[in-house]
């Protein structure tokens, strides 16, 4: 059995292991959208933890470090970085501190509980031969995005005497991963008053600030005492420090209101004013109203995107944590804001966006959330597509081609290894195809002339630069590229790369008529923006579309990974010794490149992609030549493997990968959950239920359901939002039963037989 204990809805862990501190606050981490962090104690902690409090969009430009520079790399790694420590609040009895690394503890209980968004704790601490028992709720209002409460109850046994609360706020924070030891965050203003206190940082360089106030009430057996508090204020810490007499049986109720406010939504002038309106009525609504309002917010979110598993309670509890998490991680209502794959649950990554939001993040939110949600994560990338543009004229491009970044936060590139930073360019390519799959499942053709059509023209633009002509292969080829799998550097004709390249090139053409078609005038109005030559650049992408090079075996019938790949000595994954695995931390980088293992689905992520445009026996082959040299180490990978597995019916092949991809963080498979969570790729873990699973697609502009459940599964069922209807799929062993919950009816493949399902109230099943 796994550390922590299996449950429908909730994660529980039982007993306080030092040991697997950093790896429970990964998982116990909280986040409204808005900010998030990992779950660290309220009282003194002095074992090892790694402490995290995030705000999203606000982050520190942490100078870059290589060893050896190359021209056209970032000046700086953008960091969202640990912010002031608001959720403190030392306990003190009989003038004790409350150490949980120190102090005896028993039947300490930490739970999180996704139904409602909340971190449980409760233990018995031992003092001076006497037994408190201590109960503590945690959340970050899903309702008011800019309050966070904590409920820390005390109740003594056998114990009097006197018991003192600190709540505190503490801008004496660090990120471990900063590059130079630097401080991110310098202190503007702060204020502290009987019941209150304030702390305004600034982060050095980027110029956020961030403004945290804080308020407090204290109950002795429900009722409420005016205590007169010992208060403290330094320039970068705020304190109150009241104290209660307690005597056996009693119970001390004490709660910490927080408001967050940051400059991304707040000018500074007024932030400390309205801090404290903010503060000021969270605090009047009272803990239990802002609890129950918050869980209102959960109950409405889980009403559109749970998934109920029946029989496998492990794959049950492990979708919702999935689930849990991608919902508190983005709300979608920021068009500035994107999804880092750590999320709010750790440093690494520097909560940056990657190519993971257009590849396995999108699908989700298309689903579950209404479609302003996924469009707001397009309009994220046309809004950098200026710096795409910027960032190509750096590498050497010119006429308006665009490299989108592989890691940005603000449309700059900010990685810095030439072999990814230059060369894994494919990330584009998702771009790209974000664009399509969101017109494909909203229907909302406008967005292409609205937004869509210029990104796809600067990133065709590039992908005509990118290739040239071989005279002997008489093709078109794409030298010097890293394909999504990292374990090959600088490879000629990534099959993939250029899969995602010449699909790009005829997507925008279909839509560049489409656009004149449908809207010539705003049409006319992007082609004089982006000073298209229609002519001459269409003519271009035709030619290579006609004549690119796609390295392929006949006599195997597989897709290469790259030209040269099949030169290398053949060996399954299988065959490495598993105390060699992952290689990636055992073998020198030269042994990995040398070696045939693939860190992640590469030729399968395209056929993944375009999966309509290959037979099955096209997928069977490529899966079945591919997956026994990969060694799954991203966490991006099962996920595709285990949606091509459902397709082609290899079922215990499709479990065994969803697993791996579902419960990654839980059972921490790839030793590392410390670090945080695998955010991006629970996107991933929710496709292969609908997707792989639940069999749904769009298929000639229809939706289509042919799904395929695991053995030991009795049931699966889940919803998802489709232009305005919500539908409610249960699949057991011999039906498939589609209801439409809401809105009109529609046309939609069971089965493989199309199908008419009623408006609202009505059903279709495959019997
Ligand atoms: C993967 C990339 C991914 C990145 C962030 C890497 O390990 O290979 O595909 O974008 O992690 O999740």
């Amino acid at each position: 059995m796994g550390h922590y204990i299996i449950d429908a809805w909730s994660i529980i862990e039982e007993g306080l292991d030092p040991s697997m501190q950093e790896a429970s606050e990964s998982i116990f981490s909280l986040g409204n959208g808005r900010m998030g962090h990992r779950a660290n104690f309220e009282e003194k902690y002095s074992g090892e933890t790694l402490q995290g409090n995030y705000l999203a969009g606000v982050y520190y430009p942490d100078k870059t470090r290589v060893g050896w520079w190359k021209n056209g790399y970032p000046e700086y790694f953008a960091k969202v970085l640990n912010a002031p420590n608001w959720i403190g609040i030392d306990v003190e009895i009989n003038k004790q501190q409350l150490d949980l690394h120190k102090c005896e503890l028993k039947n300490f209980r930490r739970e999180l509980n996704m139904r409602q968004g909340t971190m449980e704790r409760t233990f018995t601490v031992v003092i001076q031969g006497k037994k408190l028992n201590i109960s503590v709720r945690r959340f970050l209002s899903m309702k008011r995005e800019e309050i966070g409460a904590i409920r820390y109850s005390i109740k003594s046994s056998d114990f009097s005497g006197k018991i003192s609360f600190t709540p505190y706020i503490d801008g004496n924070v660090v990120n471990r991963d900063s590059n130079y030891g630097e401080q991110f965050w310098e202190m503007e203003e702060s204020g502290a008053e009987q019941g209150a206190g304030y702390l305004m940082a600034r982060t050095r360089k980027s110029g956020f600030v961030s403004c945290m106030t804080m308020g407090y009430e204290l109950q002795l057996n429900r009722t409420t005492l005016a205590l007169e508090a010992n208060v403290t204020e330094k320039h970068d810490y705020v304190a109150n420090r009241v104290t209660v007499e307690v005597g056996q049986g009693d119970e001390v109720i004490f709660y910490k209101y927080v408001s967050v406010l940051t400059s991304m939504n707040h000018d500074q002038p007024d932030m400390v004013q309205k801090g404290k309106r903010i503060l000021q009525s969270a605090q009047k609504a009272g803990f239990d109203t802002l609890f129950e309002e918050h869980t209102k917010v959960w109950e409405n979110k889980w009403a559109h995107s749970d998934i109920i598993i029946e029989g496998d309670m492990s794959a049950q509890q492990a979708i919702r944590f999935n689930i849990f998490q991608l919902n508190q991680t983005y709300s979608g209502k920021d068009e500035r804001l994107n999804i880092g794959p750590k999320g709010f649950t750790g440093e690494k990554y520097g909560g940056s966006t990657y190519w993971d939001t257009e590849a396995y993040m999108i699908p989700f939110y298309l689903s579950t959330a209404r479609d302003e949600v996924a469009r707001n994560l397009l309009i994220y990338r046309y809004k950098h597509l200026e710096k795409a543009i910027e960032n190509g004229e750096k590498l050497g491009f010119t006429g308006g081609a665009a490299l989108y970044p592989m890691v940005t936060m603000n449309g700059e590139e900010c990685h810095n290894e030439w072999e990814i930073t230059f060369e894994e360019i494919h990330r584009n390519g998702a771009i790209a195809f974000a664009i399509y799959n969101y017109i494909r499942y909203t229907g909302s053709q406008d967005y292409l002339a609205e937004y869509g059509l210029e990104v796809l023209i600067g990133i065709s633009r590039f992908w005509r630069q990118r290739v040239n002509w071989s005279d002997v292969k008489e093709k078109y080829v794409m030298l010097g590229v890293t394909g999504p799998n990292e374990y090959e550097n600088n490879v000629n004709n990534n099959w993939y790369t250029n899969k995602m390249a010449s699909w790009t090139l005829k997507y925008t053409l279909e839509s560049l008529n489409q656009v004149m078609e449908t809207d010539p005038e705003a049409c006319n109005e992007i082609i004089r923006r982006t000073g298209f030559d229609v002519k001459q650049e269409t003519a271009a992408w035709r030619d290579i579309l006609d004549n690119f090079h796609f390295p392929y075996n006949e006599k195997m019938g597989v897709f290469i990974q790259q030209d040269g790949y099949m030169d290398k000595d053949q060996v399954m994954a299988a065959e490495l010794d598993p105390s060699q695995r992952p290689i990636n931390q055992h073998w020198s980088w030269d042994r990995i490149l040398r070696s045939c293992f693939i860190k992640q689905a590469d030729v399968l992520q395209g056929i993944y992609l375009f999966e309509d445009e290959y037979d099955t026996d096209t997928i069977k082959r490529n899966f079945d030549f591919y997956e026994p040299r990969t060694v799954h180490e991203s966490s991006l990978s099962p996920c595709v493997h285990s949606i091509l597995a459902s397709r082609i019916g290899k079922h215990d092949k499709a479990y065994e990968m969803y697993l791996r991809t579902s419960r990654l963080d839980l059972d921490d498979y790839n030793n590392e959950v410390s670090e945080g969570l695998h955010i991006t790729s629970m996107g991933g873990t929710w496709m292969s239920v609908v997707y792989g699973f639940g069999g749904m697609k769009i298929r000639d502009g229809l939706l289509s359901f042919d799904p395929r459940l695991p053995e030991n599964w009795k049931g699966l069922s889940f919803k998802i939002l489709y232009r305005g209807r919500t539908l409610k799929i249960f699949i057991d062993k011999e039906t498939v039963t589609i209801e439409n919950l809401e809105g009109e009816g529609l046309e939609l493949y069971l089965m493989g037989v199309k199908t008419i399902l009623g408006r609202d109230g009505s059903t279709v099943a495959n019997i």
